[in-house]
């Protein structure tokens, strides 16, 4: 685990190195995007052997058979199969955007790394290495700014005495999460592999399926996200063994004086991998943007950073700090994700200020 820790320090540091030296380079880069003159990824366009293929199994054989003109389709049959290539052929530009789209992320984020190199690597290293990095930054970006003001800024008006954390309770959580992040990219660099085969119903353009199919697909996903969420991590909780072995890493800081900022990603990887699956998984049954479902899964990691400063903020239906606390303390209330409602629905939701009332009278 120490040695893994290492290794990812190593990791950054050389990615971090490596910024100055390869900024021109990413310029250039940018500045012939902007032009169009973006590398591309060219799938095969069908011909007349798809054509062939695209015929029902039955029909094939039928027309081999019999004798006559096997090949020319009817005009019925003509219409069937430029529907289904016209289908085909939307599916190859679709899955030809989503590489595209990989690869400018891919391009914007691992910059530092020169081209030819970059290119020489298998996707999905390349894309593993690409949330690895996005993931350290976001964390350590978010999280230290947070705790800059929450704590060095305005502590002294937010945080009662004995309630902000120690030092060394930051540097663990840290530490923590820099040993499991490794771990974490590995979920998107599959999901993105999976993606880039055509297995999933995600889609490249927002134009593919028009605004307001795209606002639908993203309040259903979003709904199914918070559900299946929130009984992965009560199962974490029910599960003895779960908990034992995987959740308690993350319940380890269970006052409200020993969680920060930073402890929004301190979880084990298999965990923090169970916590974020449904957001993958979805996109195998349910159509979905897959821009907006990274970004979603990004901010899943901002959103963390925010639920672990023990503030309550009072912004009903969120799912803020203050709820979060209570699950870190009384360990079977407040499960949800962004909001309380899979809490109110299946009875485990307990109000800070109710909460803090029995707190009180007892
Ligand atoms: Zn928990
Ligand atoms: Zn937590």
């Amino acid at each position: 685990m120490l040695s893994q820790r290492w290794l990812c320090l190593v990791i950054l540091t050389i990615c971090a190195g490596s910024c100055c030296v390869r900024r021109a380079d990413a310029w250039s880069w940018f500045e012939a995007k902007l032009e169009g003159d973006s590398p591309s990824f060219v799938y095969q366009v069908p011909d007349a052997a798809d054509i062939a293929v695209l015929r029902p199994k039955g029909q094939r054989q039928q027309n081999c058979t019999n004798g006559l003109n096997s090949t020319a389709p009817s005009l019925t049959e003509r219409e069937q199969l430029s529907k289904a290539l016209a289908q085909r052929q939307c599916q190859y530009a679709n899955l030809q955007h989503l590489k595209e789209e990989n690869d400018w992320k891919n391009d914007l984020v691992l910059f530092m790394i020169p081209t030819g190199f970059r290119r020489a690597l298998p996707r999905v290293v390349l894309s593993w290495l690409r949330n690895y990095v996005a993931c350290m930054a976001v964390y350590f970006g978010v999280s230290g700014a947070w705790a800059y003001y929450v704590y060095w800024v305005f502590g002294y008006c937010l945080y009662g005495p004995g309630n902000m954390p120690s030092t060394s309770d930051v540097f663990e959580q840290a530490w923590v999460a820099v040993g499991s992040i490794p771990g974490y990219a590995v979920l998107p660099a599959l999901t993105e592999a999976v993606v880039e085969a055509g297995w999933t119903r995600a889609y490249a353009r927002i134009g593919n399926v028009g605004v307001w199919w795209h606002l639908a697909n993203f309040a259903v996903y979003m709904l199914c996200v918070e559900f299946a969420v929130y009984w992965m991590h009560r199962l974490l909780h029910d599960i003895r063994v779960g908990y034992r072995w995987l959740h308690y890493i993350h319940h380890k800081y269970n006052k409200e004086g020993s969680l920060s900022p930073f402890a929004g990603l301190a979880f084990h990887p298999l965990d923090g991998i169970i916590q974020a699956l449904p957001y993958c998984v979805l996109l195998l049954v349910l159509p979905m943007h897959f821009l907006t479902h990274e970004l979603m899964l990004f901010m899943t990691g901002i959103w963390t950073t925010n639920i672990h400063d023990c503030l309550h903020a009072r912004i009903v239906p969120i799912m803020g700090a203050g709820y979060h606390t209570i699950h870190h303390t009384t360990y079977q209330h407040n499960y949800g994700h962004y909001f309380i409602y899979m809490d109110r629905f299946f009875n485990t939701l307990e109000d800070p200020d109710e909460f803090s009332s029995k707190q009180k009278a007892l």
